[in-house]
């Protein structure tokens, strides 16, 4: 199953994936994403977790 996962070097930590997908992404203390629950969304929420992401920080990784 693939799961989501940030690159931390890239997040701006805007908030936009917590936004969208709580269930799956949080910010951490640092501000920067993180998977807290890489299966706590359907794969097409987690997808527009994805496109929102303005730097392009999440992908899918088997
Ligand atoms: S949407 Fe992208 S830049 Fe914004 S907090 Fe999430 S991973 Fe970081």
């Amino acid at each position: 199953m693939k799961v989501p996962q940030v690159d931390p070097d890239l997040c701006t930590g805007c908030g936009a994936c917590a936004d969208v997908c709580p269930e799956v992404f949080e910010m951490s203390d640092d501000d920067i994403a993180v998977v807290k629950n890489p299966k706590g969304a359907g794969e097409d929420k987690i997808q527009d977790a994805i496109d929102g992401c303005p730097v392009e920080a999440i992908s899918w990784s088997e």
